[in-house]
């Protein structure tokens, strides 16, 4: 995917290129589509670079979904299979991450008797 990016800024670079080229000529019309032509490959190198932090996510997204179909839901958490440290189902169930809970201390247990060390909630 990187070499999309650098492939439309060398099509930016060569354009400005041939703008600066196309000067010499004197040819209004065609130092127009020139610089058109610059702006269009511009937009199209920003448009890729969003594409391209969509498409990240997005196979974020798709890996925590396909990794959590291991996951059972009992007693309000979500546990992976033989594994009894259960993940935070807050977290699970509005962003699809993936967060154990920690254990709490004495102190800590007044408020739950676990903790989300991402999104801080308390919960048991
Ligand atoms: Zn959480």
């Amino acid at each position: 995917m990187p070499d999309i990016l650098a492939t439309a800024s060398a099509a930016v670079t060569i354009s400005k290129q041939i703008l600066t080229l196309s000067k010499t000529i004197k040819n209004a019309e065609l130092q127009h589509a020139i610089a058109d032509l610059t702006l269009q490959l511009a937009d199209l190198k920003l448009q890729l670079a969003e594409l391209i932090t969509e498409n990240a996510d997005l196979n974020q997204q798709l890996t925590a979904k396909v990794s959590a179909e291991d996951l059972t839901f009992r007693d309000g958490f979500y546990y992976k299979q033989n594994d009894e440290h259960p993940f935070c189902p807050g977290c699970y169930d509005s962003h699809q991450k993936r967060v154990r809970l920690a254990k709490q201390g004495d102190f800590g247990r007044n408020f739950g008797k676990f903790k989300c060390p991402s999104c801080d909630e308390f919960y048991g």
